[in-house]
């Protein structure tokens, strides 16, 4: 996964990058994921420090 600048992904706000949405946005080290979303991507990348 590429480092992307949240701010390119428009609004400027705290959503979700992939589904755009913000129920229990994860923040963490730039992923801005939300939880659910996370979860799917983590186990792709092998990111598996949000239990
Ligand atoms: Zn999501």
């Amino acid at each position: 996964m590429v480092k992307e600048r949240t701010k390119r992904f428009g609004r400027g706000a705290n959503v979700c990058r992939r589904c755009g949405r913000r129920r229990g946005l994860i923040r963490k080290h730039g992923i801005y994921l939300c939880r659910q979303c996370f979860r799917e991507i983590a186990s792709e990348i092998g990111f598996r420090k949000y239990n």
